[in-house]
This record gives C-alpha cells, sequence and structure tokens, in this order.
C-alpha cells in the first residue's frame, strides 16, 4: 500500500532492483541488522531474466560459474540442466534464491525509483517512486543493471509501423508465436544472435537487417561440463575462490602462447580447441597478446571467418557476415546454436545495411535505400543504453542539486566504479569503472555487494554517518581505468563498451577492463589503508586519507611483476662483466622494434681508438639528407651498447624522420670519468663534420641519450658551446642522470622496487666517477653554466629516482632562458619508456619524443 507522500518511510538503506545484484545485496544488509526496502521495477524478482524472455535467450557464462557462490547450501540445493542454462531456469534460480531466503518481503515490485535527492541538512537521501511515495534513507544503492536500459528505436518512423513490434529486452511473457509471418530482426548483437535461429523455425519468412556483422562461435551447449562439475565436487570452495581472484571471473589458466610467434601448428591447435570448447573466456585466450597485438588478433579473427565461410553456402551472404570493422574481442563476442547455420535456409535473408541503409520503417515494414520490405512483425533486438543508462535516468542528485546526468555529461566518473564524489552515502554495483560486463557478472556482483556491506559495517562500528570519495581519489581512478583499456585495442572499436551504440553518448570505455583479480586487489587495498580516497563523517568526526590507489601504468605494473617472478640477483651485487652478461641475455627475448629503411654499422675514429656507431636511416621518402640525431645508450656509464638501445633507437628514427646514429662510448670502470663525456662530444663533433656522408643535413643535428646516455648528450651540449661549436640544434634528455645528489624526493619515493634503485644507482656512480669528480659539470650537468645551451626536450618519468633531479635541469635551463619542453611520462618507470613492443604505454611518451626531435628542426 502507497503511504501518504507526508509521511515519508525511513529505511536504513535503499535498493533500487531486483536482480542478482539486488537480491543479494538486500541478503547481506538484512544479515547486517539494517532497516532495507528494495524497490524493483519489474513484477518480480529476475532483473535481466526477468525482463529478456525471447527465443533462445541464455547465459553465454557456463552456468556452472553463472551462479551464487555465498551459500553453499543454496548451491548444493540447486543443479544446472545445462552448460548455458536458457532464461526461464535462471529465473526459476533466482525466484528459487528469493524464496529460500524469504527476499521478497522486503521488496516493492512494480515500483520504480524516479528521483533522489540528498538532503544535506538531515545526511539523508530522498526518494521518490513511480506510486508517488517518499521515502527517506542513509544509503542509497543503485543495483539497476548494466544491461537494462533498453536502446530506443532509433530508426526514422519506428512508431508508425501497423504491425506487431517486440523487443528482446522486453519481451511479452506470454511468449509470441510468429508461426506463418513475415519477421523482420533488427540487429545481430548477442540477443539478435540467440534469438534468429529460433524464429526461423517459426517464420515464414525471416529478413534480417544487419548494420554490423558479430563475431560468433557455437556454444556446443549441452550438459554442465565434466571436468569443471568435477572440480566443483571436489573442491567448491577452493573453485570459487579460484574464480574470484582469475582474471575473468572463471578459473582458467591464462595462456602465454603469443599469436605473432607461435607456428601455424600451435595456433590451428589453439584456435580449433577453443572452438569446440565453445567458451568466450576460452576463444579469448587463444593467445596471450590478441587483445593488444592487431596482427595476433587478426589471427583469430580470420580463423573465425573462416568457419563462418565454411557454415554458410552462398558466399555473398557469408562474406556480409564475416566481421571485418572490428577487432575481435573488441565488442562482445557471441555464443550461439546455429546461427550461422540458419541463413542457409531459404526463408531466410540477410540485408546488409552498410550496403543498403534503413531509410524508414514504414507502416507495412521497412524501407532501405534500395527496397521496400512488407512485415507482420518487427523484432527490435538493438541492445541497451549500457553501464549509465539505468543510472542517469533514475534522476538522481548529490550536492548542491547538481544531478549524475550533468556530472557525467562527458562520461562517466566514478571511484572504483562504486561511488562518485558529490553523492555521499551513494553506491552503484557493477557500476562504470568496474570490470562488470567484461567479467562473470556473478563473481563480481558478489564482489562488489560485500565490499558495500563490510563498508557499512565499518561505518556502523566507527560511528561514522557518510562516506564519498575525494575527487583526487575518482580522477585517479578514472584515468587508470582509460589506462587500462588505452593498452589494449578495445577502444578502436565502435562498441557499447565505448558508448558508441548510442547517439549522442560520450565515447569513453565504461568497464574496467584491468580484470576481475585486479580490481579486487585494489578495492581491498582501499579498505584496509583506512578507506583511502574517501571522506568520513560522523558526530565530531571527520576523516579523509586523500590519494589515488593505482598510479603506475598497468603494463609497466605487469612488467615488474614478470621481473620479480625472475628472481634476478640485483645488478648491484654483480660484477660489471656479469651485469653486462646479464642484459645481454635480457635483450634477447625482447621485441625488435619497428622496421627502418636503412640499418648500417660503423666506427668513428678518435684519439683513444674508435667508438662503435650504428646509423639508421628512416624508411620512405623523401628521398636525400635527413637531420641527424646523435643518441647515446643507458647503462649508468657501465652497462649497454649498441645492441642494447637498439629497438629504441629504430623508433625514435621512425618517429622523428631523422637519420640517427647511435654511438657506443667507453665504459666504466675499465675507463672512468670524464672519458664517456669527452666520447660523447668527439661523436659529435666528427657526425657534424661528416654529416654529408651519414645523409644528414649539414646544420641540422641534435644529441639525444637516455639516463646515463642523456648525462653524456647534456654534457656534450655544454662541452660544443663552450667550444664554440659545432652548433647543436636541440637535445633530447630521457630520464636523464645530471646530478649526484641522492637526497631529492623523487630518490626517496622511487629509490627501491623499480628497477633504477638508489643502490644501483650508487653502483654506477661508484664505477664511473670519484666522489670528487662527481661535482664537475662534465659529470653532473645540472652545476654547469646552463646560458647559452640548446633547446631541450627532458623526459621524466613518475616512478624514476631520477625524477627530479631531470625536473631541476628543466627548470634551470629554462632560468637560463633555454627553451624547455618537459614531457612527462606518467605512470612509468626509469627503464619502461623505452621498452619498445613490451610497454605499450610508452608509445604515446615516445611519440611526444618524436614530435620533439622534428621540432628542433626547421621543417621540411
Ligand atoms: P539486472 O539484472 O539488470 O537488474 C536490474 C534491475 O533493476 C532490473 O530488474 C530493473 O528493472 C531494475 N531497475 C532499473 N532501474 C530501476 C529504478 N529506477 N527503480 C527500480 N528498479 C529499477 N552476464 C554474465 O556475466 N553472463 C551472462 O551469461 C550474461 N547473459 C546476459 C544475457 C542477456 C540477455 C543480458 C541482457 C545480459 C546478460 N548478462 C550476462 C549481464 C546481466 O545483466 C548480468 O549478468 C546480471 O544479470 C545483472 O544483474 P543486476 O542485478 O546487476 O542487474
Ligand atoms: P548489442 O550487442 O548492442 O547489439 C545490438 C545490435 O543492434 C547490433 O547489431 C547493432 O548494430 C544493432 N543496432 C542497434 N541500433 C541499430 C539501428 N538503429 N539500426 C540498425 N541496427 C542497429 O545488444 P544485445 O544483442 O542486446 O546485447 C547486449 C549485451 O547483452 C551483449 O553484448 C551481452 O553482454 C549481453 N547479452 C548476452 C547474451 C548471452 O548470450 N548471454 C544475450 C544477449 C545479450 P551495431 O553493432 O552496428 O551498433
Amino acid at each position: 500500500m502507497n503511504k501518504p507522500a507526508s509521511v515519508p518511510e525511513q529505511f536504513d538503506v535503499v535498493v533500487a532492483g531486483a536482480g542478482f545484484s539486488g537480491l543479494y545485496m538486500l541478503y547481506r544488509l538484512r544479515q547486517l541488522g539494517l532497516s532495507v526496502k528494495v524497490l524493483e521495477s519489474a513484477g518480480d524478482v529476475g532483473g535481466t531474466w526477468y525482463w529478456n524472455r525471447y527465443p533462445g535467450a541464455r547465459c553465454d557464462i557456463p552456468t556452472t560459474d553463472y551462479t551464487y557462490s555465498f551459500d553453499p547450501e543454496l548451491e548444493k540445493e540447486w543443479t544446472w540442466s545445462e552448460k548455458y542454462a536458457t532464461q526461464p531456469e535462471i529465473l526459476d534460480y533466482l525466484q528459487f534464491v528469493a524464496d529460500r531466503h524469504g527476499l521478497r518481503s522486503d521488496i516493492e515490485f512494480s515500483t520504480t525509483v524516479t528521483s533522489a535527492r540528498w538532503d544535506e541538512q538531515e545526511n539523508r537521501w530522498r526518494l521518490t517512486t513511480s506510486c508517488g511515495s517518499e521515502i527517506r534513507c542513509r544509503f542509497y544503492i543503485m543495483a539497476t543493471g548494466c544491461l537494462s536500459m533498453p536502446k530506443a528505436a532509433d530508426i526514422e518512423g519506428a512508431g508508425r509501423f501497423a504491425g506487431q513490434v517486440y523487443f528482446t529486452s522486453r519481451w511479452p511473457h506470454e511468449g509470441v508465436d510468429f508461426t506463418g509471418q513475415r519477421v523482420a530482426v533488427i540487429g545481430t548483437g548477442s540477443s539478435g544472435i540467440q534469438s534468429i535461429p529460433l524464429i526461423a523455425r517459426q517464420a515464414r519468412e525471416l529478413t534480417v537487417f544487419q548494420r554490423t556483422a558479430n563475431f560468433s562461435i557455437p556454444a556446443h551447449n549441452g550438459p554442465a561440463p565434466a571436468d569443471r562439475l568435477k572440480q566443483l565436487g571436489e573442491d567448491r570452495a577452493g573453485y570459487r575462490h579460484a574464480a574470484r581472484w582469475s582474471r575473468g571471473g572463471v578459473p582458467i589458466e591464462p595462456t602465454d602462447v603469443l599469436g605473432g610467434t607461435a607456428s601455424e601448428a600451435v595456433r590451428r591447435e589453439r584456435f580449433e580447441a577453443a572452438w569446440e570448447q565453445g567458451e568466450l573466456f576460452g576463444i579469448l585466450n587463444v593467445f596471450a597478446d590478441q587483445g593488444v597485438n592487431p596482427a595476433a588478433n587478426d589471427i583469430v579473427a580470420e580463423m573465425i571467418r573462416e568457419k563462418i565461410r565454411s557454415i554458410v553456402k552462398d558466399p555473398e551472404t557469408s562474406e556480409v557476415l564475416c566481421p571485418k570493422d572490428h577487432y575481435f574481442g573488441t565488442k562482445r563476442p557471441c555464443l550461439d546454436t546455429g546461427y550461422f547455420e540458419t541463413y542457409n535456409l531459404p526463408h531466410v535473408r540477410l540485408v546488409d545495411l552498410r550496403k543498403q541503409p534503413i531509410a524508414s520503417i514504414t507502416e507495412e515494414g521497412i524501407e532501405t535505400a534500395d527496397e521496400s520490405f512488407g512485415f507482420d512483425a518487427i523484432v527490435y533486438a538493438t541492445g541497451f543504453d549500457a553501464m549509465t543508462g539505468a543510472l542517469v535516468a533514475a534522476d538522481v542528485a548529490g550536492r548542491d542539486g547538481v544531478s549524475l546526468q550533468e556530472k557525467w555529461a562527458a562520461g562517466p566518473s566514478t571511484y572504483l566504479g562504486l561511488m562518485t564524489a558529490g553523492f555521499p552515502n551513494f553506491f552503484m554495483l557493477t557500476g562504470p569503472g568496474s570490470p562488470s560486463v567484461l567479467s562473470n557478472m556473478t563473481v563480481s556482483i558478489e564482489q562488489h555487494v560485500d565490499w558495500v556491506a563490510e563498508c557499512l559495517e565499518g561505518m556502523r562500528e566507527a560511528g561514522l554517518e557518510t562516506i564519498e570519495p575525494t575527487t583526487l581519489a575518482e580522477a585517479g581512478w578514472n584515468q587508470h581505468v582509460q589506462d587500462c583499456a588505452a593498452i589494449t585495442l578495445h577502444p578502436t572499436a565502435n562498441s557499447w563498451y565505448m558508448g558508441a551504440n548510442v547517439p549522442g553518448k560520450p565515447r569513453v570505455f565504461l568497464p574496467y577492463i584491468g580484470g576481475v583479480n585486479a580490481y579486487r586487489q585494489a578495492c581491498d587495498e582501499v579498505a584496509s589503508q583506512g578507506y583511502l580516497g574517501f571522506r568520513l563523517t560522523g558526530p565530531g568526526e571527520d576523516r579523509c586519507w586523500d590519494g589515488v590507489i593505482r598510479r603506475m601504468q598497468p603494463d609497466v605494473a605487469m612488467v615488474l611483476e614478470i621481473m620479480a617472478g625472475m628472481g634476478m640477483p640485483p645488478m648491484e651485487t654483480l660484477s660489471a662483466a656479469d651485469a653486462r652478461a646479464l642484459m645481454a641475455a635480457a635483450a634477447q627475448t625482447r621485441p625488435p622494434g619497428p622496421e627502418v629503411g636503412e640499418v648500417t654499422d660503423g666506427v668513428i675514429p678518435i684519439p683513444a681508438g674508435d667508438l662503435p656507431y650504428r646509423l639508421y636511416r628512416p624508411a620512405g621518402p623523401p628521398e636525400g639528407p635527413r637531420p641527424l640525431v646523435v643518441y647515446f645508450h643507458g647503462g649508468g656509464w657501465v652497462l649497454g651498447n649498441l645492441d642494447s638501445d637498439d629497438p629504441l633507437c629504430r623508433d625514435l628514427c621512425a618517429r622523428s624522420g631523422a637519420v640517427v646514429v647511435s654511438v657506443n662510448y667507453r665504459h666504466a670502470p675499465e675507463v672512468r670519468f670524464p672519458a664517456a663525456a669527452q666520447d660523447a662530444f668527439a661523436a659529435v663533433q666528427w657526425a657534424d663534420a661528416n654529416a654529408i656522408e651519414l645523409g644528414g643535413i649539414p646544420g641540422q643535428l641534435a644529441v639525444a641519450g637516455w639516463s646515463a646516455g642523456a648525462n653524456v648528450a647534456a654534457v656534450a651540449c655544454q662541452l660544443a658551446r663552450d667550444a664554440e661549436g659545432p652548433h647543436i640544434s636541440g637535445q633530447l634528455l630521457i630520464c636523464p642522470v645530471v646530478d649526484s645528489d641522492m637526497a631529492r624526493p623523487s630518490y626517496i619515493e622511487n629509490g627501491d622496487g623499480y628497477i633504477l634503485t638508489t643502490a644501483l644507482m650508487r653502483w654506477f656512480w661508484d664505477h664511473y666517477a670519484d666522489p670528487a669528480d662527481r661535482g664537475d659539470p662534465r659529470a653532473t650537468p645540472l652545476r654547469g653554466d646552463l646560458k647559452g645551451l640548446p633547446s631541450a626536450c627532458i623526459v621524466t618519468a613518475d616512478f624514476d629516482p631520477l625524477r627530479d633531479e631531470g625536473v631541476a635541469y628543466a627548470r634551470a635551463l629554462e632560468a637560463a632562458g633555454v627553451p624547455v619542453r618537459l614531457a612527462r611520462a606518467r605512470g612509468h618507470t626509469h627503464t619502461s619508456v623505452t621498452m619498445v613492443g613490451v610497454v605499450i604505454s610508452g608509445a604515446p611518451v615516445r611519440a611526444e619524443i618524436g614530435e620533439a626531435l622534428r621540432d628542433f628542426f626547421p621543417a621540411p
């Protein structure tokens, strides 16, 4: 019964939605003894599985995994009948769960939350509902689903059609009989692909309107897989634990086979096994690099296309069904039962909307640019306003009346996908910025619910009333979410993950792609660090440990983790010879770097002997001379050679369009300070004198270096200035050593754990220069006269002990009137920017470096 509006009901917590998320949330909140009300638009529990009743609707994660794990007794009492259960069975299951725990008594069905307002005075949310009631609560939790807001029919004339109209996402409960009918299906995502074969069984004629061909693999449905049942039977708790700490929420062994380097036989074998297995996480795990490397992705994609061509008899139709406009996996792949085979039926036709777009829906049917079609029924399988649709539609306004819609006008902004700044005590389950739709959602849902429940419990124990993320923590998380996506191929697709399916929606990657395990770890760390990045208040209390939970680029973190796992001895414990051997061995396994036009080796004659050099000439036009960059490798004056920095030099050459001459100067401890610096200057003089022979443009010469190489490059500039020649157009200093002072904050923050350590830097200095020499500007250019030096581009990395001296050098150069471009390698270490082909997130930094090098020279 509705309460009069003047007497609002009061609860500790209101939850909107009674699908997987809302039901478990209610269960946990009740356990805590909190007063709870769940409001649900639908007539019963189930969420997705209540609404999506179209023929063929099933899960696409094996049901043994797509199930609650919080109640072992429940698991014993319920047995799934198939590998991929049907919608009615999943709905039965959720009804069973609701009954078993008596959840319905706290759920108000057929009730939509129409608005939510934060009352700053009362520290309460004020909700209004579609039934006209007003409810107050301390905490408001939206369990409203990622795929619950159907996309409106965004086709001209959609309202005009006189026949029957169906949306897969709002299918009639009584079912639909298409017998004898001419039916149109618009859309070939998962919903279309599941329903089309079954609609084809009934319809007299079926016409499928496809805008984008989709990748789909056969589900090979049947009984639940025996191996998985066995694992569950033997150790259910262990299996569920493994799922929680897996990447996607289903325990599988991630492969380390790389598509690019695997043999044809291995590629084929792995693909065929995944095809036969019929599981999404299997086909997404054919190669370790298929999600990030276009070439590896193409191998899997082409094998799927081969399968499509082998199934669909009409070559023209099969070609239209072959996806070619996006990388495999960047739109959610589908699992089907007889989908492609359906197009071999004589009464089924495929219309390619890329060739003949829909002009309008008419009273009788559909008109494309070329044809008019008459139909009795149109089925829209056109998808959802995913991840943000239901949240924004529910009219939530936080502090100062700012609505979610306003705050998220340029895309959603959340902390951990759980909360958003300015909206105290407001939680989202599987919100944008959490793994959600990229994972087995039941695992992600349970994790979110548990986190929220523990948070509320902790607040109660501590007598706290409000919780809200800080803008710093939130911005940091948003950045991390985008950083994780940026190293994958995902952002290249026009997918609903990117919001690209809804006209006008901001193009932002919505879910967190770093993995369920990494995400869980981050959430746990936030909580264990006293709710890092949250402000918590209570009577007489206002506490906040502000900060960012993940600042490192995800692929840099991955490299560090792999290296830590290799158990290599710290370099500073080795002899110089052993350290060099270790570095050479590591270089054997890395990618070679980009192709360039020409690579030649030679020697530079200097009085002390010959210095080897390697010259890189860019591929392609223009013919003729190019600007010249003399490059010095890194390695603390002790390590490194022409091979060590070969991929980086190729990259610099390809990006800058300059001829790069990489010089191997003499090393310590065999030859100590100032030999390396003198060699560098001699090499620059020689390159300038021989510019024409090297293919360079006389007078257009820059120097570049990384780490100790940047040190000698910087020194060479000072020596050239003092000697009044040669003229140097610019200096590129990547993570340079410019001072021997190890007291700067970056040494304190980053002195351990990021490959270049304080101990290693000390080892380098000890090999190179006596303490008495370390104040000499030829060792520490920061202490030199900086007037009249060439323009500089200085790259500093966040997790580098040398970061602050790089910044100090930039500031000092600026103060001396030198133009400086300071490029920050955000989330990088001393070494990661140079890891060409390994650390993908270094590419944008190197693109900026390439631009800086080009800017040193006059435009061609
Ligand atoms: P939902 O199930 O979407 O429930 C949200 C509920 O909130 C809905 O019932 C809605 O009516 C209600 N609601 C929304 N707004 C309001 C409001 N303002 N007031 C009151 N109530 C509101 N995921 C997988 O991991 N594996 C699968 O195999 C899989 N298959 C899927 C198949 C289909 C057809 C679809 C559409 C999605 C599938 N998903 C799958 C994703 C699926 O949505 C989740 O797995 C899961 O069911 C989501 O549960 P939920 O409770 O978070 O949201
Ligand atoms: P979807 O993946 O977004 O697919 C919608 C389809 O409709 C696409 O082919 C789209 O083409 C097309 N479309 C949209 N608007 C159109 C227009 N105006 N004109 C022509 N075509 C149009 O939606 P979905 O199939 O409902 O699936 C959504 C998600 O729900 C899935 O990715 C999955 O996560 C989940 N789901 C899972 C299952 C399962 O197997 N368990 C089943 C259904 C849904 P474009 O690609 O060109 O936009």
